[in-house]
């Protein structure tokens, strides 16, 4: 693909996106490939300039990816740390400091730590494979472009190198996807109102419906998602129509039939969703249901703080807006597989009492972490007890959040903007398009408020942006991530 002579706009691209990766293409045949294979059968639009590149599983060169112990041995950090580990020369001392932060299992280099009742074998990554890993666990599919402390959350459960979390955060810092479809400050909105917290999983669910968005190839134009109040878990369906007899469908069969009959139900005041058939079947069941007011949508913050996390990535993953409903359970499995903000604990883990395999570790062979608790039923009491303690905590911190006023923003001449995208193109849906538009560059200061901006080439921009409608650019310095040895 690199040397063909004349390629079209769409090789082009490939190549461009390929070129900062190390990579070696080998021909694999489609029975052992059947994971990328599903993926690239969806249909994309052909025409569309924008749609790019089709997204990948486990992320760009994860299957044609080096072998770890032969990676390892040429990397400075981990060869390093063997040298210590194996000399015999090495004072005791020196030696027990170390071997209690890092391990040799089946000749590959692993950071060992402790963390929520679990002993953590973090496989120590070559510098030469950071970008993948990178790639693998913020851009790709089932990774869903979380923040810097959720892709933190979810790398550093798996693997280790020198000073992560600075490089994570400058990758998620500088991810264009991010930049351009990500809200960067919340209003304070009104006052929060603070609920009594689920002890037991899937007692207390949140149902919200989502749309109506541009209607896929599948007839579909709406999003339903049911969220358990302990856990977080979240269960999503795209849905074609939201009559009650689809909303009471979705719940007994993806969620009643899957995780019991929750006690409490909350909803909005949705009229798919409060309706008499609705209220009917909840009481069937005997669940008691709760309307959020309008007035305090924050008591039911956890489906409206994921409705966010599902408007975000859908948006990252696809400009295709007519098949965004092939991507929702890659989100949704992103989600359930991240570290929530709340409970500082994956839904996955407090559900199951251990993480879930992601693709990449699969592909590099990483051994399992293994639990310090005598047995699961301990593990999940103590890990959903630890979680809604934490729950509890963050209602206090986000009720103090809500008071905190927006710090002022100010930029100067010369600096990267990216402007709020107020433009409403034709024929595509509000809530998939990107919610900025650039980068440009400020040009002038009329006042401390209002700016003349220019695109990057120079080309002045007519308008004069007020400060609220801007947002800093932040580039990506590639040098430090795809560092090779
Ligand atoms: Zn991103």
């Amino acid at each position: 693909m690199l040397t063909i002579k004349d390629p079209n706009a769409r090789l082009v691209r490939w190549a461009l996106k390929l070129q900062p990766f190390d990579f070696i293409i080998k021909y694999k045949n489609g029975k052992l490939h059947s994971d990328a294979d599903c993926i690239s059968r969806h249909p994309l639009e052909p025409e569309d300039e924008d749609c790019g590149i089709p997204v990948w599983i486990s992320g760009v060169s994860m299957s044609d990816i080096p072998d770890i112990r032969n990676s390892q041995l040429k990397d400075s950090f981990s060869q390093k740390i063997r040298n210590i580990l194996l000399d015999e020369s090495i004072s005791k001392r020196k030696k027990k400091y170390w071997s209690k932060r890092f391990e040799i299992i089946n000749d590959v280099v692993y950071k060992t730590f402790i963390k929520n009742r679990e002993m953590i074998y973090a496989m120590v990554i070559p510098k030469s494979m950071i970008s993948n890993i990178l790639f693998s666990c913020h851009d790709a599919l089932t990774a869903g472009h979380m923040g810097t402390e959720r892709t933190y959350k979810t790398i550093s459960q798996r693997f280790y190198w020198p000073k992560m979390f600075e490089s994570i955060r400058s990758y998620v810092k500088t991810c264009e996807k991010c930049q351009m479809n990500k809200v960067s400050n919340c209003k304070p909105g009104g006052k929060m109102v603070l609920t009594n917290i689920a002890d037991k999983i899937f007692q207390k669910i949140g149902v919200d419906l989502v749309g109506p968005l541009p209607k896929t190839e599948r007839n579909n134009k709406h999003i339903i998602v049911a969220t358990d109040q302990l856990t977080k878990w979240v269960v999503a369906e795209p849905l074609a129509n939201t009559t009650s007899e689809d909303v009471n469908n979705f719940l007994l069969n993806k969620v009643f039939l899957m995780f019991g009959i929750p006690k409490e139900l909350i909803t909005d005041r949705g009229t798919n969703l409060v309706s008499e058939t609705n209220m009917k079947f909840y009481e069937q069941y005997g669940i008691k249901h709760c309307k959020c007011t309008l007035a305090h949508p924050q008591s039911d913050g956890k489906t409206e703080r994921y409705n966010r996390v599902l408007g975000e990535g859908l948006r990252s993953f696809t400009k295709n807006q007519h098949n965004w409903d092939l991507y929702i359970h890659y989100l949704v499995f992103a989600y359930n597989t991240s570290e929530n903000d709340a409970t500082n604990k994956s839904p996955y883990s407090l559900l199951f009492g251990i993480e879930a395999r992601l693709p990449v570790e699969n592909l590099l062979g990483r051994i399992k972490n293994v639990s310090l608790e005598e047995n699961i039923e301990v593990t999940l009491s103590n890990l959903r007890m630890d979680a809604r303690n934490a729950i509890q905590g963050s209602h206090v911190r986000n009720k103090k959040y809500y008071d905190v006023k927006r710090s002022d923003l100010s930029f100067e001449v010369g600096d990267l903007v990216l402007t709020k995208n107020l433009q409403r193109r034709k024929g595509k849906n509000v809530k998939l398009q990107s919610k900025y538009l650039g980068p440009f560059r400020v040009f002038r200061k009329l006042s401390e408020n209002n700016h003349q901006i220019v695109s990057l080439d120079g080309k002045p921009k007519s308008d004069i942006v007020h400060v609220e409608k801007l947002k800093p650019y932040i580039e990506r310095q590639v040098v430090g991530l795809s560092e090779r040895q």
